[in-house]
């Protein structure tokens, strides 16, 4: 098996292009600086896709060479197209890693993935967030100290109406108050997901180290493994289990 993972970055890629406030905070798009940080992992190898391209870059081609797919939308969640989530969505229980950052918890793929609302509190204030790691030794925070500071960024705050998480990575704290679940790890099929919570489009915060080297983590352990294709359906004797 071919160790590089393929990694494609999804990025609704509407704020930057049309309000000059997030353009300057990020020039290539969230995209591009995304993928500025996932250039210091040499095993990932990293193209973008975004929303206005036809199939919104998400064609079975496309996924098919996709083996950890990123995932920032916002505010044109509505105009992807059932068909292309019907698409991702098999892909990841078929195995396809999948990571959705910020906003994306009101993304039709997390959504269907989760099966609740995945509503929560926000606030975009200046607060500034504690993302606590309480999951050491878990690979998604390879690198990581005991937490991530940062200076301001949007509050989510709980209840976030997600399925518990199969391994919770990030706690975060805000200068409010709030706490939320902001590093979640889930399988679904063969799949994994792992939510992260940080990344509103008016703050750098994808330009901060610690971020692009959690995302850049995450991107690894979401990876495939080479484990058996799953079969279903109606199925003939494999032979007696003693020799
Ligand atoms: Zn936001």
């Amino acid at each position: 098996m071919n160790d590089t993972v393929r990694v494609t970055i999804w990025n609704e890629y509407r704020h930057e292009r049309e309000d000059e406030r997030y353009a300057a905070v990020y020039p290539m798009g969230i995209h591009g600086a995304i993928a500025e940080g996932l250039a210091a992992f040499p095993e990932l190898a990293t193209t973008a896709a975004t929303l206005d391209e036809p199939e919104h870059g998400l064609t079975e081609e496309r996924l098919a060479a996709t083996d950890v797919l990123i995932w920032w939308g916002h505010k044109a969640h509505a105009e992807v197209a059932d068909a292309v989530i019907d698409r991702v969505y098999r892909r990841v229980l078929d195995g396809m890693g999948l990571i959705v950052l910020h906003s994306g918890h009101f993304s039709k793929i997390f959504k269907r993935l989760m099966g609740t609302s995945c509503d929560l509190k926000w606030r975009v204030g200046a607060d500034g967030e504690r993302l606590w790691v309480v999951a050491p030794g878990h690979p998604i925070v390879e690198g990581i100290g005991e937490f991530i500071q940062l200076e301001a960024e949007e509050m989510y705050g709980e209840h976030f109406d997600v399925p518990p998480p199969e391994q919770l990575v990030f706690v975060s704290w805000f200068d409010g108050g709030e706490v939320f679940r902001s590093g979640c790890c889930y399988t679904r099929g063969a799949g994994k997901i792992f939510y992260f919570r940080p990344g509103h489009e008016s703050f750098p915060t994808f330009h901060n180290p610690k971020i692009r080297r959690v995302i850049g983590n995450a991107a690894k352990w979401a990876a495939p493994t080479s484990g058996p294709r799953r079969t279903f359906g109606r199925s003939e004797p494999v032979g007696p289990a003693a020799t």
